[in-house]
């Protein structure tokens, strides 16, 4: 349901401040920064690009426990169990998607494909999910930019009902679902987001929430190792310019929910299955979180107050370049003598950073 007449106004551009403590490449305390101790006693290397490494406190592990209890009436138990990991996309404690360069956003694809290869091998893995939280809103309290993967002996719900529908569209019409979409999409033209020769970013015409967004590539692949290295580069700059844009909306860094949709890898075939990215924000406007309620979760159904197009225009009004620029690769500078004196006369200023 889209109830957009009840906030038609545009958003007027009011930004807020990057709150966030002031920029640190490296944090001595981070269990994800290069050369740092993790919980588990285990010790990060000295790693330069992507690093993945097994979860030390897994939702998914090969050691989940039998219940051991069987249930009663219509209760049904299985376990759950495979592999998580984290990847993380750069030793820069600092840096997020958005503001990694071209080449890092691709290298952090090439391990996602790398590692879907090596996980959907495995005979006990069903379906391979990899996505990525960020931001404090959704639950992250650590800023260092990095993913997740849940490969499991189970397909996730959302996954299955795309699988499904995939399949019945291909059955019912010849033609592939997304494909479709992806053809709609650019007749209309109003909810692109960015574009290339093999990929594209658009606010679905479907969206739940005020700026979701889609991002895919133009061909039907299953999954993202089935990409070719032309395919990962346009992907990588559909993805780059997409964040950068959301970042640049309220010139602060866009909190989200990023995953990435590929087939299960469960022996069916998935006909008509297309891989995508799908980036979700709880938030409507700045520090304004969209709430589930009475709709979502008393009955089931989203209710978007905003148009797409407008979500979308918003976006698309936004530079392609970073509002922060070009992070310098070396530590702060200290601050200077005269600095010091200054703030002394001003106690009511902070730091300027
Ligand atoms: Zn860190
Ligand atoms: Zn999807």
């Amino acid at each position: 349901m889209i109830s957009s007449h009840r906030d038609r106004r545009p958003w007027q551009g009011e930004t807020v401040g990057d709150a966030r403590a002031p920029r640190i490449d490296y944090d001595p305390t981070c269990y994800l920064c290069p050369g740092n101790a993790r919980v588990s006693g285990n010790r990060n290397p000295d790693y330069r690009g992507v690093f993945a490494f097994d979860n030390d406190h897994p939702c998914v592990g090969p050691d989940a426990p039998d219940t051991g209890v069987l249930p009663t009436g219509p209760y049904q138990v299985r376990r759950a169990d495979g592999l998580s990991r984290v990847v993380c996309y750069s030793p820069r404690h600092d840096r997020s998607l958005a503001e990694l360069p071209h080449d890092e956003i691709v290298a952090l694809l090439e391990e996602l494909q790398r590692q879907f290869r090596e996980l959907s091998a495995r005979p006990e893995v069903r379906h391979v999910l990899m996505f990525e939280n960020k931001g404090e809103v959704v639950g992250v309290s650590n800023p260092h930019p990095h993913c997740q993967i849940y490969a499991t002996n189970f397909v996730f719900r959302t996954i299955e009902l795309e699988a499904e529908a995939s399949e019945e569209y291909l059955g019912a019409s010849g033609r592939v679902l997304f494909q479709d979409i992806i053809g709609t999409e650019e007749t209309d033209g109003r909810r692109i987001l960015a574009s290339r020769e093999s990929a594209l970013a658009f606010v679905p015409y479907f969206a739940r929430y005020a700026y979701e967004t889609f991002v895919a590539p133009r061909a039907t692949h299953a999954n993202i190792a089935e990409l070719s290295p032309a395919e990962v580069e346009d992907l990588a700059a559909v993805l780059g310019e997409t964040l950068v844009r959301m970042d640049n909306l309220w010139r602060m860094p866009f909190p989200y929910i990023m995953a990435f949709h590929q087939a299960p890898v469960d022996g069916a075939l998935h006909p008509g299955f297309h891989f995508h990215l799908e980036i979700h924000t709880p938030l409507r406007k700045p520090g304004l979180l969209k709430y589930l309620a009475g709709p979502e979760i008393g009955g089931g159904n989203f209710l978007n107050d905003t148009a797409p197009e407008d979500k979308a225009a918003e976006l698309r009004a936004t530079p392609t370049t970073h509002y922060r620029g070009v992070i310098p690769s070396e530590a702060p500078a200290l601050r200077s003598e005269s600095d010091e004196g200054r703030d002394r006369d001003r106690p009511d200023r902070g730091p300027s950073a």
